[in-house]
Parts: structure tokens; C-alpha cells; sequence
């Protein structure tokens, strides 16, 4: 199988599998309990945050593990209004994981407001900042797309944002950003941002929330107190640990010119073919949301499978709401949306396997029928 759907989930690293095996193995014990074989289960905690903060530009007690990052998400928009009252606004652009706790606050009667998208998949940032006020308490911005690879610049935002309300907290999903922008955490400025592990080659189940030091979150689970008060739990030992060689492995595996250089590639074949590329500008590079003309992107998938080529469409852990709300945001029709297909490219994509996947999937729109695909 050619595996391009690296957005939705990522393969785990050999060295990560073993690093979780061997703690399992060898380190199973409770990592909170005293005795010395529980403080050694604790230091592989440790060793693997400070492991992580180094390679994200964090200090290590900015980060604190979660289950996954919708955990993370969804504890930014639990405890916000415990901390600050105040509008909160979040672009149109936003993983449902940031976007339905929104609403569900917004059906609570708080006021929550929506920035919405340039065509390119930005968020429209003159939009944005008419939205925020000095009541605004919590902004709220993707960094990558995950439908699109489109990337905000988060920096910018968050400085734009902070000169309007100078006490609205900056939140990021960065869950398709982490390592792949090449930005260090600590230069975007954000006050939390949310990441997950099995984007980077880890297991599923890990994420984290980075808390900007001076910045205070009430806990999201309340407990035994586990992660300095913040989140409790007994922690993920295992998954901890391969999360952090996941990050080793992908600092040494992963090229961003390279991954660039052959998204830009793929995007030129499909275009050749007569295919338009979604969201092209400013893009991670990661990802690709190809639109082949009179071709249902669910069939075209299913045939792609058949035909061993692995892709995504729309937003792949959405369920049946996939896909529609942040490409209609960008101004597409919805049989251009119904038409987008998503690649999504990772450390280990080989640039043969990729041309091969996309001369498959034009053959197999060709035999689907659409007259555009030459
Ligand atoms: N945010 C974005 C941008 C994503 O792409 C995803 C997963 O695809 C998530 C959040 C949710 O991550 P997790 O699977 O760790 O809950």
C-alpha cells in the first residue's frame, strides 16, 4: 500500500514501538508512587518531556500530557470561562475538536464569534480583528489546516490580537504544525497550544496542551493530581515514552524542503491533468486538497484503495460531518467539495511511491469518468 493519508494518522516508528514495549516491559509501575521503581517509571516521564520541549522550542513544565489533542482542545474551552469572562472568538477554519466546544458554549449564551476564511484558507485577518475587543478573553487559531495544509501565521495573529485585547489568552491548534512549520513554540506567542502524537509517528492516544509559563488553566480533570495539579490521571507511561522518540525520529527522518519539493510536484502533475490544488498558498507543505473535477472524492478513494493507494478526504476523524464546513468556508461549491481528495505526506513518503500514487489516482478518475482529467 502507498499510505498518503498522513494527516489522518501517521505509521509509529519501529523506535517508538520498542520505546513503549520496553516500558511496558520494564517501567510498568506506577510512575506516582514512591517506592524506587515507581520513581524510575517517573523519570521516563521526565526524560521524554524535557525530550519533547527541546525539539518544540518549550520549557519542559510548559507541557503537560493528555489523552489526545482533542483532550487539549477541549480543555481550553471548559475551563476558559472559569478563569476570565469575556467573548471568545475562533476562525471558520478550525478542527471540530476546537469548534464544537465552542458552540457549545455559544448555546450556553456565551457570545462566540467566528472570523471567517479568505478563498486561499487563511483566515481573513482584517475579519478577525474587527471581532476582537477589549472583552474578548480567549482567541482561538488553527496553525495548519488539516483539510488544506493552509498555515496562519501564528506570530503575526497573536501579537495583531494582543495589541486589541491585551488580555484575551491565544490558543492554537497545532496539531498538523508541531515540527512542521520549523517554528519554535515559544516564538508564536501563543499562551496554549495543542498537539498530538500520532501525527509524528507515535501512537494514538498521547497529546499534549503547552501552558506558556505565567499563564493559569484550571484543570480539566480534577483528581489525584497528577501533571503538577493540572490534568490527573496516571499517566501514559508508555505512549509517553514514544512520543518522545517519535520526536527524535522524525527530527532525524524528516526534510521540510524535500516534502515540500515533491507536494509541489504532485500539485504541478495533478494540475497538468486538470485538476485544481485547494489552498495552495502558504501551505505546510504536508498536505495536498486536490479537486478532480465530476469525480466523487469517496469513490475515487475506495478505487484508489482497491488500486493499493491510501488517501483522505475532507477531515478523517470527523465522522459524516467531514469535509464541508471549512472548504465551504474558503467559498467552494459543494460538488468541488464533494470532489476534493486529500493527500497528506509524511517524513517517510518516498517521492517514487508518490508519483506512482498520483498516476494511479488520474487513471483511476479517468476510468470514474470525468471528461476534465486529460
Ligand atoms: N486538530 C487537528 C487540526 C487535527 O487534524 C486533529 C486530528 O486529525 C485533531 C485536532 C484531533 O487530534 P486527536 O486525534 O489527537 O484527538
Amino acid at each position: 500500500m502507498i499510505y498518503l493519508d498522513n494527516a489522518a494518522t501517521t505509521r509509529v516508528f519501529d523506535r517508538a514501538i520498542s520505546a513503549a514495549s520496553e516500558v511496558m516491559r520494564e517501567r510498568f509501575y506506577n510512575p506516582n508512587a514512591t517506592y524506587e521503581s515507581g520513581v524510575k517509571a517517573r523519570e521516563s516521564i521526565e526524560h521524554a518531556r524535557r525530550t519533547i520541549a527541546d525539539a518544540v522550542g518549550a520549557a519542559a513544565d510548559e507541557l503537560i500530557f493528555t489523552s489526545c489533542a482533542t483532550e487539549s482542545n477541549n480543555w481550553i474551552f471548559a475551563c476558559g470561562k472559569k478563569y476570565k469572562k469575556g467573548n471568545i472568538v475562533i476562525t471558520a477554519g478550525e478542527h471540530a475538536s476546537v469548534y464544537e466546544p465552542a458552540m457549545q458554549l455559544k448555546s450556553r449564551g456565551d457570545d462566540v464569534r467566528i472570523a471567517p476564511l479568505t478563498a486561499d484558507g487563511n483566515v481573513d485577518e482584517n475579519a478577525l480583528l474587527s471581532l476582537v475587543d477589549e472583552e474578548t478573553s480567549l482567541v482561538s487559531l488553527i496553525h495548519v489546516n488539516n483539510e488544506t495544509g493552509v498555515v496562519n501565521d501564528i506570530e503575526r495573529l497573536v501579537a495583531a490580537v494582543k495589541a486589541r485585547s491585551p488580555r484575551a489568552y491565544v490558543h492554537s491548534d497545532g496539531v498538523q504544525g508541531l515540527l512542521k512549520t520549523g517554528m519554535p513554540l515559544r516564538d508564536l506567542g501563543v499562551d496554549f497550544y495543542s498537539a498530538s502524537a500520532h501525527k509524528l509517528g507515535a501512537p494514538k492516544g498521547i497529546g499534549l496542551l503547552y501552558v506558556k509559563h505565567g499563564i493559569n488553566i484550571s484543570p480539566y480533570l480534577s483528581g489525584g493530581g497528577q501533571e503538577r495539579n493540572l490534568r490527573s490521571g496516571t499517566q501514559n507511561t508508555p505512549y509517553i515514552a514514544a512520543f518522545a522518540a517519535a520526536v527524535e525520529e522524525f527530527g532525524k527522518a524528516n526534510d521540510r524542503m524535500r516534502i515540500s519539493a515533491l507536494r509541489a510536484e504532485l500539485c504541478e502533475y495533478f494540475v497538468s491533468h486538470g485538476c485544481k490544488i485547494v489552498g495552495n498558498h502558504n501551505n505546510s507543505g504536508y498536505i495536498a486538497c486536490v479537486l478532480v473535477p465530476n469525480v466523487k472524492a469517496e469513490i475515487l478513494q475506495n478505487v484508489a484503495h482497491d488500486s493499493g493507494v491510501v488517501i483522505g478526504k475532507g477531515a478523517a476523524c470527523s465522522g459524516s460531518k467531514r469535509g464541508n464546513r471549512v472548504l465551504s468556508a474558503m467559498g467552494l461549491k459543494q460538488n468541488e467539495i464533494e470532489s476534493c481528495i486529500r493527500l497528506s505526506l509524511f517524513a517517510d513518503t518516498k517521492r517514487d511511491d508518490a508519483l506512482e500514487a498520483a498516476h494511479i489516482i488520474i487513471d483511476a478518475a479517468r476510468r470514474l469518468g470525468s471528461k476534465h482529467v486529460g
